[in-house]
């Protein structure tokens, strides 16, 4: 088969590679979709990443089970449509005990290598796909997944006004999930056509960043939105989230600063406001349910957030298009059902 192999520093090949081969309790699956993460461009683009033998990224994927290996594999069928989920919780440890699986502390993160035309996961990764839920939809799976862990502790009452910072693919997943819980949902971002995209995926109001501040104000009656989701991980981005949250709101800080970054923050606003500060990562294994439901029911539309396709022998082009932020999400796609 073949499989793309990153190198190094900006240096992704794709070669020929053996066949996977399913081991016990496992499955090979022909991969079908799989979405380029911000977080495999920062493995490309890494100074060190040559400093590692060579790896396949990719963490988003769907595709048909082939293969099945020998012992348990539940009820899994050759031929199944799976969803990949790349943490292997263990349920017993603490985090688990208490519902908090995205910090499992026997976590076996698989390296799903999805950037190649198969690859061998253990069963118990696997999620069948209900009818109608492409391919390429449930790549998105464990973005949407992590979004779910955001909301599930953020309070939403009806209408109550939520502010999605950042247009991009995870902003827009944001608003389809905070319209979906019933939010009066405001986006922001620094172009145009990614507010469009919003408004078209069912943000109420959208407004340009250089003025989100008299924007939001505005569209709140001065308060300021309930909730204020930042998908941004720039400093200057987060510390103004601040000025736009409401007393007793919250703030979601959903992306991580890199490189690391620090925000001056007034402790007032969380002390004399109280606006509480909640942040969020991963997600747990019900998110990941929750995500492909959310996808098989329509109430979170991704295919246009699809911008670009790739074939995997132009897996580097796909790379070098979210390092430019060129479009929105790209994908590598095998040939046939999509
Ligand atoms: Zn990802
Ligand atoms: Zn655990």
């Amino acid at each position: 088969m073949k499989s793309a192999l990153l190198y190094g520093h900006n240096d992704l090949r794709v070669e020929e590679r053996p066949d996977p081969k399913a081991g016990e309790g496992q499955a090979v699956i022909r991969i079908h979709a799989s979405g380029v993460c911000p977080s495999d461009i920062r493995s490309y683009t890494a100074a060190t990443a040559a400093k590692r033998d060579p790896w396949t990224p990719g963490h988003e994927i769907a595709g048909v089970v082939t293969e099945l290996g020998s012992g348990d594999t539940g009820d899994l069928q050759v031929g199944d449509r799976v969803a990949v989920d790349w943490r292997g919780v263990c349920g017993r440890c603490h985090q688990c005990v208490r519902g908090a699986a995205n910090f499992c502390e026997n976590l076996v993160k698989y390296p799903i290598a999805g950037f190649a035309d198969a690859t061998v996961m253990p069963v118990a990764q696997l999620t069948r796909l209900a009818d109608g839920v492409s391919f390429e939809a449930a790549s998105f799976a464990e973005p949407l997944a992590c979004v779910v862990n955001a909301h599930r502790a953020l309070p939403l009452p009806l209408a109550e006004n939520v502010l999605v910072v950042g247009a991009g693919p995870i902003g827009l997943l944001h608003t389809q999930v905070a319209r979906a819980r019933g939010g009066r949902v405001i986006v922001t971002d620094m172009k145009a056509d990614r507010l469009k995209a919003a408004r078209e995926l069912g943000a109420h109001d959208v407004a340009e960043v250089a003025n989100q501040r008299e924007a939001v104000l505005d569209l709140t009656d001065g308060r300021g939105a309930d909730i204020v989701i930042v998908t941004v991980g720039i400093p200057a981005v987060i510390e103004a989230a601040f000025g736009l949250v409401a007393k007793n709101g919250a703030v979601n800080l959903f992306a991580g600063t890199h490189p690391k970054g620090a925000i001056a923050l007034n402790p007032d606003v969380p002390h004399y406001d109280q606006v509480a500060i909640n942040g969020s990562h991963d997600f747990i294994p019900n998110d990941f349910a929750t995500a492909l439901r959310l996808l098989r029911f329509g109430q979170v539309d991704v295919a246009p957030l699809i911008s670009h396709r790739f074939p995997l022998a132009a897996v580097a082009e796909a790379f070098e298009t979210t390092r430019q932020q060129r479009g929105l999400k790209s994908l590598v796609v095998a040939e046939g059902e999509k």
